[in-house]
């Protein structure tokens, strides 16, 4: 492991962190809940114990912030729809393949015959595009600005006639806001992601404390960072003040990544979007501009209306992606809905918050 690395793993300020925060939170003298919208920091607060430590007068709550988890059934089954009456090679990231679709997964259709090609990213997808001048090939693209931004760039300068993508982006600060206008969600601090926040920079989150009055830290992923941020909310519920604490400046800046903003912007006009179970939130998405619509497999293909079942019978997806309920509260947990058999969307990715609790058998507070 790299020294810079060991320092935010560091065991004795892991424990100063720890006791600084249960301080605090007696000082408080009240339940904390603190949502994060990132799949990344479910997986590495979990995988660090981190949960086990803190006081249990602090909930961490998991938001809808794995990828895979909120991909709707609707864009599985329209990218099969596609493969199936055009017959396009579908090539898409491994995580995805067994997310379910209504009837089926990529995987599944996979073993009906269906040429799916798993790939790490989107340049791969442009290299078997060309290795295959005779097939059309379509990457299935999905994520937040973090990703979204790699495939921008191709949008922008891939001109290949046998190349397309179906884009399934979606935004974190519009689905914050989002959240924070639902009466039945109750939370005091959101928790960004470090990631999406090297790209999108600490500003887009300003209007969370000046519109809402809510309390938001940017943090990264070791343990300390993710220590940090908490500590960083907690004073700020301490002061009763509202701001946003960039506790992960090695790495974000205020602005952001100009370079990758600017792609973004250049390749992509802010849509709708599907989220698994929760139907379609309002500018929350990233659809291809349509001066690049050559590229865009939603317009190169014509697709149908499809009878859509976005949650399988049992599975409280819906309510896990926005922290309404946690994954032992399912019945299906653990017993049909595995990581190595998942029924729902939350069950398949490493990021998935029902994943990580089977994989790490972690402990979950009651409420
Ligand atoms: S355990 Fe499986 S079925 Fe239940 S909510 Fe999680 S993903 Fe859905």
């Amino acid at each position: 492991m790299s020294e810079p690395t060991q320092k935010y793993r560091d065991k004795e300020l892991v424990d100063a962190l720890i006791k600084k925060i249960k301080q605090l939170t007696e000082q408080i003298g009240e339940k904390a809940r603190i949502m994060h919208v990132c799949g990344t920091h479910e997986h590495d607060l979990v995988k660090a114990g981190l949960r086990s430590l803190l006081p249990k007068e602090i909930d961490l709550i998991a938001g809808p912030g794995c990828p895979v988890c909120v991909s709707s059934a609707q864009d599985v089954d329209e990218v099969l729809w596609i493969a199936d009456n055009h017959n396009v090679i579908i090539a898409t990231f491994g995580d995805m393949m067994r997310v379910p679709g209504s009837k089926e997964s990529l995987y599944q259709a996979q073993g009906r015959g269906v040429d799916i090609r798993v790939v790490y990213g989107v340049s791969d997808a442009i290299k078997l595009a060309e290795q295959t001048p005779d097939r059309d090939v379509l990457f299935f693209s999905v994520g937040f600005e973090t990703t979204s931004c790699v495939t921008a760039a191709e949008v922008i300068r891939t001109t290949l006639p046998n190349f397309s993508i179906y884009s399934s982006h979606k935004l974190v600060p519009p689905a914050m806001e989002l959240l924070l206008q639902r009466d039945d969600l109750e939370f005091q601090g959101f928790l960004a992601p470090g990631h999406v926040s090297t790209i999108i920079g600490a500003k887009p989150y300003d209007f969370i404390p000046e519109k809402y009055d809510f309390p938001v830290a940017v943090a990264g992923f070791e343990p300390v960072d993710i220590l940090v941020g908490i500590y960083a909310l907690l004073k700020q519920f301490n002061e009763n003040t509202s701001r946003v604490d960039n506790m992960y400046k090695r790495y974000v800046r205020y602005e952001g990544n100009v370079a990758a903003l600017k792609a973004l912007e250049e390749a992509y006009v802010v849509s709708d979007a599907r989220w698994r179970g929760l139907g379609v939130w309002p500018d929350t998405g990233h659809e291809i501009d349509d001066k690049y619509s050559h590229i865009d497999a939603k317009k190169k293909y014509e697709l149908p209306e499809l009878e859509v079942t976005d949650l399988h019978s049992g599975c409280i997806c819906d309510e896990i992606l926005v922290g309404k309920s946690k994954p032992h509260k399912c019945k299906l947990f653990n017993k049909a809905c595995r990581p190595d058999h998942p029924i729902g969307a939350c069950m398949v990715s490493h990021e998935g918050t029902c994943n990580v609790a089977a994989t790490y058998e972690e402990i979950v507070w009651e409420d």
